[in-house]
């Protein structure tokens, strides 16, 4: 097939970025380029990302290495965009002339339909961007402006698109989507954009919300997560700290009392409930008490899913120029030791796995065995289930699978039942 030009697409930072570049995918299709791999491409795109250190240096590696392809004559041109090309814009065109253009960030409320970056079998729906909120340490709202959410139409439109191509899984996505219709509608409308949502997803299997800020919003859906056997029984509740004073410092709007009531409400609610969090380590002024209070909190809590970042220094955040910097080995000491708590505690909490049957989305083969994913795990991010079966799977099937043996964050099964597409199960 003739293509006006090959364009090479790579996405890097959070799914909301993903949707970005698959949208963009989306819309370069339909103007007759070819999507191709970046080594293959005429002009190679760069989504790029940068909310902390290790993340902006992932993105130049990244740029720097199509600097090279470039220079080999592989790629004609280099385009950036993304967090990182709207933040640097400036000394990036100064300091890598190499780059050809730059691309702002796509409107939310594109009606392209994406074109897969990642697997085919599961999507985002990104429902809102930037955030409501203002968390002192975080460069987002700067970098992606005022609050804005997609219209609830455009939303459905969208899930009438994902539900057609019949994916296995959705995954809603926002920086907080517990914001989402705020700015549209005047209030917080997550709890009946979801049952709308759901009335459009006949045949997705799964549906999963993730980036829920731990307020009273998350209250509101509790009982629709429980009721729809389509939502995943999967809590994404990123809390950064528990320490009362440290929260103030973050400009949380949460208090200790508030987490440790709504974790609590949420297991009474939905006992079977995997709830994953994320926390911050090393906060500027952070004592050593502070972090064992975090600590102990996370050993007492048992999050079945944990995500730990160390404080990243970001010019332009309030906390930028808090006083109490810690030593980059404080703060590497102080993660090395959440990620090894967590370790224990996943690997006990996956022991009641074991005999048991659970319900298995298959990602994608690795050699004699299957990767796949439970209902309690979030894509590229958690756990995987490694799957043993008689019969071949594909991408996208569901399968019953009886747990064999489970590691520290995976679990290990063989399929059990008759396995099959999702359709047979979307009743
Ligand atoms: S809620 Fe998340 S995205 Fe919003 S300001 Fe805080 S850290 Fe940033």
């Amino acid at each position: 097939m003739m293509f006006k030009q090959k364009i090479g697409i790579l996405s890097l930072g959070c799914p909301r970025n993903l949707v970005d570049a698959e949208s963009l995918a989306g819309r370069l299709r339909d103007k007759g380029y070819g999507i191709v791999d970046i080594a293959k491409s005429d002009t190679a795109i760069l989504n790029t990302c940068c909310f902390i250190e290790s993340a902006k240096k992932e993105s130049i590696d990244a740029i720097l290495e199509l600097v090279d392809l470039k220079k080999q004559g592989k790629i004609k041109r280099i385009v950036l965009t993304g967090c990182l090309a709207q933040r640097y814009r400036e000394s990036l065109q100064k300091e890598i002339p190499e780059i050809d253009a730059f691309l702002g960030p796509p409107s939310l409320n594109h009606g392209a339909g994406r074109f897969p970056l990642t697997k085919k079998h599961f999507a985002y729906l990104k429902i809102c961007e930037s955030c409501v909120h203002n968390c002192s340490y975080c460069i987002i709202p700067k970098i992606k402006g005022k609050f804005s959410s997609l219209g609830l139409d455009s939303v459905l439109q969208k899930v009438s698109l994902f539900n057609r191509e019949k994916i296995s899984e959705l995954n809603i996505i926002g920086q907080d989507i517990t914001g989402y219709g705020l700015d549209l509608y005047g209030k917080k409308i997550l709890a009946k954009a979801l049952k709308k949502i759901l009335g459009k997803a006949k045949n997705i299997h799964w549906v999963r919300l993730l980036y829920l800020y731990p307020g009273k919003e998350v209250e509101g859906i509790l009982k629709i997560i429980r009721d729809e056997p389509k939502v995943c029984k999967y809590i994404d509740l990123p809390i950064q700290h528990i320490n009362g004073r440290i929260l103030k410092l973050m400009q949380r709007k949460t208090s200790k009392s508030d987490i440790l009531r709504l974790i609590d409400k949420i297991r009474k609610v939905i006992p079977e409930a995997a709830i994953r969090t994320s926390v911050i380590v090393g906060f500027p002024s952070e004592k050593d008490a502070e972090f064992e209070e975090l600590l102990t909190f996370l050993r007492q809590a048992q999050f079945d899913r944990l995500g730990a970042f160390i404080y990243s220094r970001e010019e332009g955040t309030k906390a930028f120029d808090f006083k109490g910097q810690l030593p980059e080995k404080t703060k590497q000491e102080r993660f090395d030791r959440v990620m090894l708590m967590q370790q224990q505690v996943s690997s006990a909490l996956n022991r009641k796995f074991l005999g048991k049957t659970i319900e298995v989305l298959i990602d994608e083969r690795q050699g004699k065995q299957y990767l796949g994913r439970s209902q309690y795990d979030a894509p590229e991010v958690d756990g995987q289930v490694y799957v043993n079966s008689k019969r071949a799977l594909k991408p996208g099937d569901f399968a019953q699978v009886q747990i064999t043996d489970t590691l520290e964050y995976d679990l290990v099964g063989t399929a059990v039942e008759k396995e099959g597409r999702h359709d047979e199960y979307c009743q």
